[in-house]
């Protein structure tokens, strides 16, 4: 695309109608900022084709504001940074440090994936694939970033200015609103409303409306579904341990590495200081887990009244005395070998690949054990196979009797539901709203559920739109 006399244009160049890959673009006076660089994750094949072929020259680019530190928002960074991007990139201070584990890790993976193609290509006498992006990709990014806190806002050249706020997702979330005009005239306010997460999270606080926004462009993740309260988590959590330390198992726990596992750590250290569990040794094994957990431990500034307070009572929250960060293959193998009664929390969420599968392999056969899934199974993957409740289970290519008991516990969801997507809307009231960021059913309930209340009109752009702002 090249740059054209419009005065602001927004495009809509990726997470339009799937939740992974997003990606938008304003032009301002010819002038390109994009918000969000995330990994499409799908098919090997259109992934790849998806994340390398980026819709304008990164050159070109000046300035990219980041909302968050999930993959499916920051993971593609390196390969704008790879293909030339020298501009700045904005997003809060939290959201830096976590990216700095994230993309090495993606850094990593992408190195590997390649490595195992090329075993293949190289058999066929194929010439040699290339990583998507490197380590060195990522030490690039990383040096390109600047760190705001929320309510701050960052300069992206004459006539466009962005806003910090609090998104109540993850650590360091962020939503943006960016204030535009051209040739000294106010354009009006344009809000960027995802990731948004939910009331009553733990350790982060509830999200922040936007004022006196006219064009809101927001996600519809869970536009049909509404989740149970964010509150009931730990309570869902505390029920399931208690049975299966009573029963003398041992309680196995998938989780993203990134703020899942915190929330798990926080809970259980509120049930134990409360007594109302008894206090029992929790493993983390995965080192990216204890990575993000030291970044956890210095943002204290960012969490909310509830986290003060239970770090009044029991110190350091995010460390209690009874986790035990694990770092070697030896301390993990030890784990699984053992039948004792305890609480596992590994990494990767979805059961796909790390740690976990290890302890899934050795434990999911005895059926005084427990495996709770606390976050989204997408499918075809092992999480999801195991949330269906499916009695075969192939881990490491072979298959093994399912006899541990599977619990999947809902109220542990990082994203706004229908409820609270409709609230959003109510309180800001846009006058055009832009639905992206969901499926396509999800987006049309909740497109639905949004004229119906005649807040706002209701747009539901296609991947590549565009549309002119002024
Ligand atoms: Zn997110």
């Amino acid at each position: 695309m090249t740059a054209t006399n419009h005065k602001i244009r927004l495009t809509f160049w990726g997470g339009v109608d799937t939740v992974t890959g997003s990606l938008h673009e304003i032009e301002i006076n010819g002038r390109r900022i994009v918000r969000d660089c995330g990994l499409f994750q799908g098919r090997r094949t259109e992934a790849r084709r998806i994340n390398s072929e980026l819709p304008a020259p990164p050159a070109d680019v000046g300035h990219i504001v980041l909302s968050h530190a999930h993959i499916d928002h920051c993971g593609n960074l390196p390969t704008w940074a790879r293909q030339g991007f020298r501009g700045a990139i904005h997003a809060t201070t939290a959201t830096v440090a976590l990216c700095d584990v994230m993309l090495h890790d993606a850094a990593h993976i992408q190195e590997q994936d390649a490595a195992y193609l090329n075993q293949k290509t190289n058999r066929q006498g194929l010439p040699p694939i290339e990583p998507l992006y490197t380590a060195a990709d990522a030490d690039r990014v990383m040096g390109l970033f600047r760190g705001y806190h929320y309510g701050g806002t960052a300069e992206l050249g004459p006539g466009a200015l962005v806003t910090f706020i609090e998104a109540g997702h993850i650590l360091g979330a962020a939503l943006n609103v960016f204030d535009l005009e051209t040739d000294g005239h106010r354009h009006g306010r344009l809000g960027f409303a995802f990731d948004l997460g939910r009331h009553g999270l733990p350790l982060i606080r509830d999200p922040d409306y936007m004022e006196q926004v006219d064009d809101l462009v927001l996600e519809s993740t869970y536009g049909e579904r509404v989740h149970s309260r964010a509150e009931d988590a730990a309570d869902q959590l505390a029920t399931v341990v208690h049975r299966t330390l009573d029963r003398g198992g041992k309680v196995i726990i998938p989780s993203f590495a990134l703020e899942r596992a915190q929330e798990v750590i926080y809970h259980l250290a509120q049930l134990f200081a409360d007594g109302r569990l008894p206090e029992t040794t929790v493993y983390v094994d995965s080192p990216m887990a204890a990575a993000v957990t030291r970044i956890f431990e210095r943002s204290e500034h960012y969490f909310d009244k509830a986290f003060a307070e239970l770090s009044e009572r029991v110190g350091r929250v995010m460390r209690p005395p009874f986790v035990t960060f694990t770092s070697s293959v030896e301390e993990s193998k030890a784990i699984t070998a053992s039948d004792a009664p305890c609480i596992v929390i590994s990494a990767s969420g979805m059961c796909e690949y790390g740690r976990i599968l290890h302890h899934l392999k050795h434990g999911i056969e005895n059926p005084r054990n427990t495996v709770v899934l606390v976050g989204y199974q997408a499918v075809h993957t092992l999480g999801r196979r195991l949330a269906e409740g499916e009695r075969r289970v192939r881990i490491f290519g072979d298959w093994f009797r399912r006899r541990a008991e599977v619990v999947q516990l809902d109220a542990f969801s990082a994203h706004a539901d229908r409820n609270d997507l409709i609230d959003y809307v109510e309180r800001v009231r846009p006058r055009r709203t832009w639905l992206v960021h969901g499926e396509p059913s999800a987006r049309a309930a909740l497109a639905e559920a949004l004229r119906e209340r005649r807040l706002t009109e209701v747009f539901l752009p296609e991947k590549g739109d565009s549309v002119d702002l002024a």
